[in-house]
């Protein structure tokens, strides 16, 4: 016997135990695979085809190889339609193989076995089997049969599907478990290969490898099952769950380095293709997309946080939660999954309610609520810094008549109008809301009486200087004053009270001027000082 020889009977016996190992391995070990029964299946019809394949091999008669050919065929024709199915439980697609289709693919491999054990009696599978005259030791000559070619064929196709499939699945998985998927790749293609070599002659000794490289196949799988858990752990579960999420998931390394992403996050930031894995997280989002405040990229590391991408015209808020991946055993950090939600829409909406609250739906100043509020606050800090504050009420002059002579709708335009007109003489810490129909209120921090007043002629001046262009043709509007000043201990009330009074008495003096409120006046030297300045500057 050569030494060719006792090692492929060696190889073809390990090849066995390999596959006993690994059944019995997968019958026992916990798991929530849903293909194992099949796996182990596999593995045992793996474990009867290289055993017989080592002892036919083994062997010194016709009658005795012919025993352990029809052996072998008990297990050599479902090994690959296995494979086929557990394929599909790998790829989470098992509902697609229903009991019915999956027994309907192991009818072929059955029969095959059948013809096998009464070959002698119709040669479907082998028209004979002799010995070899061309070598000087025991070895199988045999013409195929016509069912030969069927299971042939059908094994190759079952090892076709398997490997489109799982190259279809590759494309689509995250990358953690890509080295998974390729690794049952192989273990399909590998048998193929070898058997396709034997079928064009080139192997030694014209002996059938295929047994021996089943060590291979297993070898890869028991592989997959240490290192990535493929039988262990349902990859594809998580793998569904991260790829089906609307939510963005980012997963990087314990050095910051992005290992991997998944659909949603790749829409969200559009930037992620998979060149970028393994590259620093930090260094891998283009700044411009985001605010300054979060170029430091902190967000990586936040427990929560909002951020804005800003893509040409559009804003998306996203939140940020990022947590750390700590090893099942010892704790160390194994990374950090990176949760992205986006919150634009709820961000959107919250802005919006939040401007429904506080403004007024026709004109967008302040409603009155929200003008009491922000009001309150300004006097209270303008007695504790000591700085003046103003506080002013206008109102339309005899407005109902415009809306009795026009229409609703261009009483509507003359507020609007109003609003417009005044808001052209308002500074940044002015704070302006309407405070009724067609009166308004003006807080005013900073401006002392003489200001606000200079303030509120500019608004009567421009409102009285000319109609207001309708529908229903020019408009006349004029608006009558009141204003006071916010001394300690005064509170909002009293403020309004005295700024309704001027405003009332500007109405008794015939509407279109600007009243201070009782007790208050303008300070003569300062409003004439400009003016003097004003003259010398002229001399
Ligand atoms: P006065 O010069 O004394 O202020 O006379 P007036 O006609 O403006 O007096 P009054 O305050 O009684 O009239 C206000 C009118 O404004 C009554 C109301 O029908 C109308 N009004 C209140 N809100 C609106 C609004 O949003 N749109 C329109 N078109 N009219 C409104
Ligand atoms: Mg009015
Ligand atoms: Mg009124």
């Amino acid at each position: 016997m050569s030494a060719a020889f006792s090692t492929f009977i060696a190889l073809f016996a390990m090849s066995g135990v390999f596959s006993i190992l690994l059944a019995l391995y997968a019958s026992f070990h916990k798991t929530r695979f849903t293909g194992m029964s099949l796996f182990v299946w596999m593995s045992a019809a793996t474990a009867v085809y290289t055993f017989g394949s080592a002892l036919e091999l083994a062997s010194s008669s016709l009658e005795s190889i012919k025993f352990w050919i029809a052996f072998e065929y008990l297990g050599l024709p479902f090994i690959s339609p296995l494979n086929l199915l557990v394929v599909f439980h790998y790829i989470g697609r098992e509902r697609m193989m229903t009991p019915r289709a999956a027994a309907a693919m192991l009818a072929i491999p059955a029969m095959t076995s059948l013809l096998m054990l009464t070959n002698d009696l119709h040669g479907l599978v082998y028209q004979s089997i002799g010995l070899r005259e061309d070598v000087p030791w025991i070895l199988a000559d045999f013409k195929m049969g016509v069912w030969y070619v069927v299971n042939g064929s059908y094994t190759l196709g079952c090892g076709v599907v398997g490997m489109w499939l799982l190259a279809l699945h590759m494309r689509r998985t995250l990358n953690v478990y890509r080295k998974q998927t390729a690794v049952m790749f192989i273990g399909l293609f590998v048998p193929i290969f070898t058997s396709l070599i034997y079928t064009v002659n080139l192997t030694p000794h014209h002996i059938d490898p295929v047994p021996a490289t089943m060590s291979l196949t297993n070898l890869l799988y028991c592989w997959a099952i240490f290192s990535a858990g493929m039988l262990t752990s349902t990859p594809i579960v998580r793998e569904n769950i991260l790829e089906s999420m609307r939510d963005g998931v980012l997963i990087l390394d314990p050095a910051g380095r992005l290992a991997d992403y998944n659909k949603a996050a790749s829409r969200m930031f559009p930037f992620l293709k998979p060149d970028l894995i393994g590259a620093g997280a930090a260094d891998a989002f283009p700044k411009r997309h985001l605010r300054p405040e979060d170029a430091d990229m902190a967000f990586l590391e936040a427990e929560d946080r909002q951020i804005e991408w800003v893509d040409g015209h559009e804003v998306r808020y996203y939140r940020i939660r990022s947590s750390p991946v700590y090893n099942r055993k010892g704790g160390a950090m194994a990374g950090r999954t990176v949760v992205v939600l986006d919150v634009t829409e709820s961000v959107l909406l919250h802005r919006k309610l939040e401007k429904m609250a506080t403004h007024d739906g026709m004109t967008q100043i302040y409603n009155r609520t929200h003008f009491v509020e922000r009001t309150e606050k300004l006097i209270l800090e303008a007695w504790q810094a000591g700085e003046p504050l103003t506080l002013a009420l206008f109102d339309i002059d005899r407005f109902k008549s415009i809306n009795d002579t026009y229409g609703h709708d261009v009483g509507d335009l003359v507020i609007r109008h109003v609003v417009h007109a005044c808001k052209i003489y308002l500074g940044d810490r002015d704070v302006f809301g309407r405070y009724g129909g067609e009166e308004f209120a003006l807080c005013m921090p900073g401006r002392t009486v003489e200001n606000a007043y200079a303030l509120l002629e500019s608004v009567r001046r421009e409102l009285a200087s000319g109609p207001v262009s309708t529908s229903a043709g020019p408009v006349g509007v004029t608006a009558s004053f009141g204003l006071v000043e916010a001394r300690p201990g005064r509170p909002l009330k009293r403020l309004t009270k005295l700024a309704d009074d001027a405003l009332y008495r500007a109405k008794q003096g015939g509407r279109n001027n600007v009243q201070l409120a009782a007790g208050e006046r303008l300070e003569e030297e300062d409003e004439a000082e400009p003016d003097l300045k004003k003259g010398a500057a002229g001399a």
